[in-house]
């Protein structure tokens, strides 16, 4: 088996003909569509040309971009992959321009319902016309937009690109040495207690070196979200952000309720893992992620890959196969080396029906389980081949259905034959994964909210801002957390709260892990006669509401219910780690 990916069937090299066309063809489809737009012909033809034409676009731009985003995924040196990325990334900033022409042009029909009936390719596309149609009501005037976007680069934009350089050249001074960030905060990981103390408050000291030029920019960020709301007609930004997600108020309202009803059962976990640990009012910030029991059990690639192909050769044969494939027609770049970055990331590409994997694959359960999750995207990309290209994209909330479906399968899997220690230990994986995803998001949540509301009238100070989070913590960790170790600085950490556009991107998480194990709830309960139903599932992820996509497999997410019961699945891994802990303590 191959341990890197194969990228020919992008293109040859950054000076393949074919990628220099593609490039001059993305420049003249512009232009071609702005022409588009601007001829006379009968509305309904219009409309399929200009439907065809995008999708075009997309297919060409997608394509391009992935062979320049992968190649220097994996060689972070690469000049020639960087040019390319760097005109690309000017060429979509005008098919950007194209496409809001275009919205804007959707939503000055007068009879879109008609036009979408009398027409096959039309009706395929009956959602994204119809989002396209609420969208024109939210845009600039097209005189402004233009000049938005530019104020915007030396606003919002400057301020991110201002935090990423303060970010990334911020250094921590630890026991005599110098580290990034990164390898500061790596350390709550670490087996050793001592040094998971001493990295978290190295890393609180090095905040002050930043905090004044944060605050400004988030101060700066946040302000300009809100003026843009105000310019493009919405009531607030949370409301804009559900919108763009594809999500309601009730939906999220229902989530959060849920979550917060399970807040007592968190605390018990997190008061649980504090004895165990030795410490006695909860737990230390810097514990939060402290290893429990021994899983020193390690795979080589091969044993990975049979695990897999066990496990999901049973589940979902029709998967298992995809997976297979995906090993076999190098799928995946597998193996940490110098010049590739970290982390692990699934790309897809619709026009060729091929995803490509990124991991770091070094032998700990967690490296089988994130290549369980990357196929898991994979296999929705492949579910998602049917639908029409710009219906081909799920919203952030659902984003992660199929990744975390993967991994809870895997896990339930491996769960059946392991012994104590190894079950304790991948129980207690889990329950730091649930309470990120439910309490600290909670946390996060709850601190954007007061940002946005403070930002109303003045930039909050970096005194305001650490009372904010502080609040925001005990709100949503309570008793868990020990009193006097919290993070007031985790606004300067988390880079969620300074993405230029993209804001509250806290409670897709929370959506995500909880989705994916209601629906795998529904697979423990039915078997294998599920499995049309959550390959269907998958299939309309791009072309509804998020409503509509759960409510298709019987889930309604706007019932505080629903999410109850897929607290129950967390609550039960709570009480079994409590009792375990207990026993443990007892020894
Ligand atoms: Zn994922």
């Amino acid at each position: 088996m191959e341990s890197t990916w194969d990228l020919s069937v992008f293109y040859q090299s950054f000076s393949d003909p074919a990628l220099l066309a593609d490039i001059q063809a993305i420049k003249a489809m512009t232009a071609e569509g702005n022409a588009l737009l601007a001829a006379e012909l009968p509305l309904q033809e219009k409309l399929e040309r200009i439907i065809a034409h995008l999708e075009a676009l997309s297919n060409k731009l997608s394509r391009a971009f992935l062979y320049c985003q992968l190649t220097l995924a994996v060689e972070a040196e690469n000049r020639e992959a960087f040019r390319t990325l760097e005109e690309l990334s000017a060429l979509s900033v005008d098919a950007q321009v194209l496409r809001s022409a275009c919205t804007r042009f959707i939503g000055e029909l007068d009879d879109l319902e008609s036009l979408i009936a009398g027409s096959a390719k039309l009706t395929a596309n009956a959602f994204i016309l119809r989002e396209a149609r609420q969208e024109a009501k939210h845009m600039l005037p097209e005189s402004m937009e233009k000049w938005m976007l530019r104020m915007s680069l030396s606003g919002g934009d400057s301020f991110q690109k201002l935090r990423d350089q303060l970010m990334g050249t911020l250094t921590v001074d630890f026991q005599g040495n110098s580290l990034p960030l990164p390898a500061i905060r790596g350390k709550a990981f670490d087996p050793d207690a001592a040094v998971r103390k001493a990295a978290y408050e190295a890393e609180l000291a090095a905040y002050p070196k930043v905090a004044l030029p944060m605050a400004f920019c988030l101060g700066g960020i946040k302000g300009e979200a809100l003026t843009l709301c105000e310019a493009r007609n919405y009531p607030d930004v949370l409301t804009q952000q559900l919108a763009e997600s594809r999500m309601d108020h009730e939906t999220l309202d229902a989530m959060l309720t849920a979550i917060r009803e399970a807040l007592p059962d968190f605390r018990r976990y997190l008061k649980a893992k504090a004895t165990l640990l030795g410490h006695a009012d909860g737990l230390p910030f810097y514990d939060l992620f402290a290893p429990v029991g021994d899983d020193v059990q390690t795979y080589t690639i091969e044993e990975a890959r049979a695990l897999i192909a066990d496990a999901f050769g049973k589940a979902h044969p029709a998967m298992a196969a995809f997976m297979d494939q995906a090993f076999e027609n190098r799928w995946i770049d597998l193996y940490p080396r110098e010049g590739k970055e970290g982390g692990a990331f699934c790309s897809e590409n619709h026009e060729l029906g091929i995803s490509r994997i990124m991991t770091n694959f070094v032998g700990s359960y967690g490296d089988v389980s994130t290549l369980a999750h990357e196929l898991g995207h994979a296999w929705h990309a492949r579910c998602l081949e049917s639908a029409p290209i710009l219906m081909a994209q799920p919203p952030m909330p659902l984003a992660e259905t199929a990744s975390t479906f993967n991994e809870t399968l895997l896990a339930q899997t491996v769960l059946e034959t392991a012994n104590p220690q190894r079950a304790f230990s991948m129980l207690e994986s889990s329950l730091v994964e649930a309470t990120q995803c439910c309490v600290d998001i909670l946390s996060r949540y709850l601190f954007e909210s007061a940002v946005f509301e403070a930002r109303k009238t003045h930039t909050p100070t970096v005194e305001e801002l650490r009372q904010m989070m502080l609040a925001a913590q005990d709100e949503a960790y309570g008793d868990g957390l020990a009193a006097d170790t919290r993070h007031a600085d985790m606004w300067i950490n988390k880079g969620h709260y300074y993405t230029v556009g993209l804001h509250f991107y806290n409670f897709p998480y929370a959506f995500g892990l909880l989705f994916g194990l209601g629906v795998f709830q529904r697979y423990r309960k039915e078997g294998k006669a599920f499995l049309p139903q959550y390959d269907a599932l998958l299939a309309r992820c791009g072309s509804d509401t998020v409503a509509n996509v759960a409510a298709s497999i019987g889930i309604d997410v706007r019932s505080v219910d629903y999410w109850r019961s897929a607290l129950d699945v967390v609550r039960g891994e709570i009480d079994e780690f409590v009792t375990l802990a207990q026993k443990q303590a007892a020894r």
